[in-house]
């Protein structure tokens, strides 16, 4: 218990620092900065969220951050197309399970026997197509900086976000989003969520930044 508070006060120590670097850039970094912090944790609780209406919850709340984001400059969208994008059937969804891989390594390595299956062919088209949204600090190209990346369905944003053709291709792809948490920019990815914050306290702080971005655009 002991270190879960210190590795909570760790966290807040660097979200202020961030802040700090943040402000000093623009007052829209700042603001942008605040909320994809907060949208970072709610869509890892959302990964792991085991609650159906819960996790449910947390994932309209990562997409609404999304569509208000997507109006910064500080964000740049690309595409993830994989070849097989077709939904998997049953079966091999369980195969893919089992392997304990990410989705995107299956998609590739059983790209044969995918095309091949007859249900396979038979599911959701553009199912495991992917937008992926990423967040730079400084808009001059040798000063930039990524601070964070995720990935959303390409059909849950289809109609609001650019059609795929005008868009540029990820660089790479680990199927993992990315995210600054610590003030040194090192050791962001891989979460232990137990020592982070509050569910509660996650959304509370998501809703309030949500807020003043969406102000600050629509002044
Ligand atoms: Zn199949």
């Amino acid at each position: 218990m002991i270190e879960t508070k210190m590795i909570r006060e760790q966290y807040k120590d660097d979200y202020i620092e961030l802040q700090k670097q943040w402000r000093k850039h623009s007052k829209e970094l700042f603001l942008v900065g605040k909320l994809v912090y907060w949208a970072y944790w709610v869509s890892k609780y959302a990964e792991k969220c085991k609650d159906v209406e819960e996790r449910q919850h947390l994932f309209s709340l990562k997409n609404k951050a999304m569509l208000l984001l997507a109006k910064s400059k500080h964000t740049q969208i690309r595409k993830y197309v994989p070849e097989v994008n077709k939904k998997l059937c049953r079966q091999h969804y369980k195969i893919m399970k089992s392997k304990h891989r990410n989705i995107c390594w299956f998609l590739d390595a059983y790209k044969q026997d995918l095309l091949e299956c007859e249900s396979c062919q038979m599911g959701e088209e553009q199912y495991y197509n992917l937008y992926s949204l990423a967040i730079i600090d400084n808009l001059e190209k040798e000063k930039k900086k990524l601070l964070y990346i995720f990935y959303n369905p390409y059909l849950l944003l289809s109609e609001q976000f650019p059609v795929l053709e005008e868009l540029k291709s990820v660089k790479h792809f680990n199927g993992k989003e990315y995210g600054t948490i610590r003030a040194s920019g090192k050791g962001t990815v891989d979460l232990d969520l137990e020592d982070g914050f509050s569910v509660k306290l996650i959304v509370k702080k998501f809703n309030q930044n949500y807020e003043e971005l969406r102000e600050y655009f629509s002044a």
